[in-house]
């Protein structure tokens, strides 16, 4: 459009020169409008320009606009002024128009808005002449007035509100609209004065000028906090930018024949494949959007406007076709004209994706392929998950980040012990604290829901939570928590420790109330989804299940088997945990079987009844990996009555077995337990714990087949292999057991995880050894990047994503060019060696959407997840296959 030299940058396009691919260029906004304006024509959309993110970019860096900008914003302004037939500032017929950002994805909300530009102390004259509306010019100026002081120079909205507070108060009125023009009038001076003395300026009269701050506010909007914080959660990279529309304003407040609405081609809630949305009668956007008059339900326009209504749906199914997507629609009718402002593709909760999919498919509009690729996985698990019951009407005691699905409620907790406790009485517990450390753990399996009063998504709360398929509401900072007086404040509140607490990990709602909870049935769509996931995807999911009863969750989930069931899990419990204790405090070979000949039957029964669940898949069994700290008595607390006892002479007679414990104890304590005597290491030390394993397995297995005819397929897994002795030390080991017990002609696999960086490095040596690898991302993650993950979350992982050291949390996402390379580099040398070699991966990124992605494109040959996760990433392994076969 404007006469752009060779050497300069074209950083302006008019609606017809763009389209809905230049997202990227655009904005999502602008250049949807540009397609709107193609598809409907220029009668139904208003006109205007959209001014690029690429501009928003260079000012960025350069801290100020580009040269050239001002210049081609300029003849935009004088095309639309030619195209409109209207000036902006005129006095007679003022051209006004919205200055709206616009990301490469849509951030609604996150940034700012300029309405009504162009109106100053004269055209808001030709304005209330020429639309023979006095009122509406001047509540349109103030508007402005308003909305202009506010977004370009932050003048707080409270000071705004009470001056139009002050003025109903002195009229004796209670509503906005019982306000007449020369009340508007006066609060647009009232309005001006506020503006100068926050600014030290005059309100701007010219429009160009309006414009040229407008501009630069928007792309200042970029960088606030809302919009940071919304980038961050939703991975969205900071280089982007924003685009700015300006657009020429309709009315939809000029009355009865006017309105404005918001419109979903679908009902944006359920999926439903009927219209939903809001409209006001004489009124704008803003009114309805911003919730502060009560909005009427879009069919009612049927009743109101038939012919607008009429053409509302029509356009509606029209941008459906063409998208071949839900759309979310803005409108204004200007005395009985319809417009389109905008059009989007609708954000949906995860029910009424699924529904839209699968509807989609039958009527003709999607294949099955793009159905599962408009389906956003990570948000699938919620519906696995119990919800409030939504007939319910609840007070909010406040609101945190929805960090692990599903709604849960109990007393309040403040300790892990006290959780533990309260869960071996069987009562129902939230245990709530200001962040979690690994120490907590075990309060999370004993808690129905986690509340953390500090951190976000990626929080140790959060990311634990989410694994163990336990709801989570993190960072919820109106939450002030006394863990001396065991009180929490909320909301002007008190609760006390033993109070009921009920919280939605979906939506982060606290309250204390007792709302009553939905078990979810299984929906529908998703199942058809998950149906068509399966014919679909490449590799294969397991779970991660460490009992019968996970065994069983993950199998109704559609786990084709387990990829990792950690032994050292099953020793958690109140009763068996002294009894491993006791293992590992052993000092003689002599005390360390006595103690193992008492865990053998235990572990033999759990593993038959893992078998038995998981009949005709196969089940991978990790030999013992126990950080030995975590089953080692306390130091301290020994010393400290080991003092006491000397000191009082009391409780003499457990002194001898005390100091003994207290001598084991220093011997074992290490200075780095997680780089430290684990895993296989243990092992090499003292083979007699995984020979008792070993033998337990092996048992387990022949006596199922025993009873069913039909043998487990049982692969026995090692743990932290770094060098290839240690696989062929453990495979020696295992073959000599298994040929000491009788098997009933059971057979096994052995394989080994793959979760140090030596181990991938020498993948071809190790892989000599094994029938299959599976990569431990956890420890991988910790080794190759040398954080400790409980310290990283506890101590700065918040701080490198908030200063964009890291794009995301490497413990929740796979760090593709650090530990994805390593991986990589593990899977080329295995299959150099063996090609046949099953490959898998039970890290807890098994279960994220992106990682899932990344591990097909290596060619693994399963992902194994968590039980709650098993659903998303069957559908995440769909959609990598749909991704590499496009
Ligand atoms: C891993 O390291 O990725 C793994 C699955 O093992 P764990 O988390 O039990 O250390
Ligand atoms: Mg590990």
């Amino acid at each position: 459009m404007s006469a752009v030299t060779a050497t300069e940058t074209k950083y302006v396009y008019g609606f017809p020169e763009g389209s809905r691919e230049m997202k990227n260029l655009l904005g999502g906004k602008g250049a949807n409008v540009a397609e709107m304006t193609r598809i409907l024509g220029a009668e139904r959309v208003p006109k205007g320009f959209v001014i690029t993110t690429e501009a928003c970019v260079d000012y960025m860096k350069a801290g100020k606009a580009p040269e050239s900008l001002d210049g081609q914003v300029g003849e935009a302004v004088q095309k639309l002024e030619e195209e409109t037939g209207k000036k902006l500032g005129d006095v007679s017929d003022p051209l006004l128009v919205s200055v709206r950002s616009g990301a490469r994805e849509s951030m609604p909300g996150m940034m700012d808005t300029v309405l009504n530009l162009g109106l100053n102390d004269e055209s808001v004259l030709g304005l209330a002449q020429r639309t023979d509306n006095s009122r509406f010019a001047w509540d349109s100026y103030r508007r402005f007035v308003q909305m202009f002081g506010n977004v370009v120079h932050r003048i707080p909205g409270g000071m705004y509100e009470s001056a139009i507070k002050k003025i109903k108060e002195a009229r004796g009125v209670e509503l906005d609209t019982e306000l007449d023009d020369r009340d508007l009038e006066e609060l647009t001076a009232t309005f001006k004065q506020i503006y100068k003395e926050q600014t030290g300026e005059d309100f701007p009269q010219d429009p160009k000028e309006q414009l040229r701050q407008a501009i630069r506010a928007v792309f200042d909007s970029w960088n606030g906090k809302r919009a940071i914080e919304y980038r961050r959660l939703n991975r969205i990279p900071d280089e982007w930018g924003t685009a700015v529309s300006v657009q020429q304003m309709v009315f939809g407040n000029r009355g009865d024949t006017s309105g404005s609405g918001v419109a979903f081609t679908r009902d944006e809630r359920t999926g439903e494949p009927a219209p939903s949305g809001d409209f006001l009668i004489n009124a704008q956007g803003e009114d309805v959007v911003s919730g502060v008059r009560n909005t009427r339900d879009i069919s009612e326009l049927s009743e109101e406007m038939p012919e607008v209504y009429s053409q509302l749906i029509e356009i509606l199914e029209k941008l459906e076709q063409h998208y071949k997507d839900m759309q979310d629609v803005e409108f204004t009718v200007e005395e009985g004209t319809l417009y389109l402002l905008q059009t989007r593709d609708a954000k949906r909760p995860a029910q009424a994706a699924v529904r839209v999919a699968v509807d989609m498919v039958s009527e003709g509009l999607l294949s099955k392929e793009e159905a599962i690729a408009s389906i956003d996985a990570d948000k699938l698990d919620s519906l696995l998950h119990p919800t409030f019951d939504p007939d319910y009407e609840f007070e909010s005691l406040a609101r945190g980040v929805n960090a692990s699905p599903g709604a849960a409620k109990g007393k309040i907790v403040l300790t892990a012990e006290d959780a533990i406790e309260k869960a071996a009485d069987g009562i129902d517990t939230i245990l709530v604290r200001p962040f979690t450390e690994a120490d907590d753990v075990a309060g999370f399996h004993a808690a129905r829901g986690i509340l953390t009063s500090e951190g976000g998504k990626a929080s140790h709360a959060a990311l634990v939570a989410r694994g163990m398929g336990r709801p989570c509401v993190a960072g919820a900072s109106a939450l002030s928590i006394d863990l001396e007086k065991k009180e929490v404040e909320v909301g002007g509140r008190t609760l006390s420790e033993g109070d009921l607490i009920t919280i939605d990990g979906t939506t982060g709602d606290i309250t204390a109330d007792d709302v009553p909870l939905v078990d979810p049935e299984m929906n529908p769509s998703f199942k058809t989804i998950l149906e068509w996931s399966d014919e679909i995807r490449r590799m294969g999911v397991r779970a991660n299940a460490d009992n019968p009863e996970d065994s069983r969750k993950a199998r109704e989930f559609g786990a084709e088997g387990i990829g990792l069931c950690r032994t050292e899990h099953m020793f958690m419990d109140t009763d068996r945990l002294p009894k491993m204790k006791k293992m590992i405090m052993a000092v003689t070979e002599k005390e360390r079987r006595a103690a193992l000949d008492e865990l053998v039957g235990l572990q033999q029964e759990d593993f038959e009844g893992i078998f038995e669940e998981m009949s005709g898949l196969p089940v991978t069994i990790r030999l013992l990996d126990p950080p030995l700290h975590e089953f080692l008595p306390d130091r301290t607390e020994l010393e400290v009555e080991i003092t006491k006892i000397r000191a009082s002479g009391e409780g003499k007679d457990e002194l001898e077995q005390m100091e003994k414990d207290l001598r084991r104890v220093r011997q074992l304590e290490e200075v780095n337990p997680m780089l430290g005597t684990r895993g296989c290491r243990l092992a090499v030390l003292y083979p007699e714990i995984y020979e008792m394993q070993v033998k337990a397995i092996i048992q387990a297995a022949a006596a199922v087949k025993k009873r069913h005819g039909e043998a487990p397929m049982v692969e026995i897994m090692v743990p932290l292999v770094d060098f290839e002795r240690e696989l062929e030390m453990m495979g020696e080991m295992i073959t000599k057991v298994a040929e000491s017990v009788d098997t009933e002609g059971v057979d096994y696999l052995v394989g080994t995880m793959i979760e140090l960086p030596r181990a991938c490095l020498v993948a071809d040596r190790i892989a000599k050894h094994a029938d299959f690898f599976s990569f431990g991302t956890n420890d991988l993650t910790q080794t190759a990047l040398g954080f400790s993950r409980d310290d990283a979350e506890a101590n700065f992982l918040t701080h490198y994503l908030d200063e964009k050291i890291i794009e995301a949390s490497p413990f929740e996402t796979i760090d593709i060019d650090g530990v994805g390379r390593l991986m990589e580099i593990g899977v080329e040398k295995a299959r150099e060696y063996k090609e046949s070699i099953k490959l898998g991966i039970c890290g807890e990124h098994g279960g994220d959407p992106t990682s899932v992605h990344f591990c097909d494109r290596l060619g693994l040959d399963y992902v194994s997840c968590s039980p709650f996760r098993v659903p998303l990433a069957r559908v995440a392994a769909a959609q990598a296959t749909i991704e590499q076969s496009g």
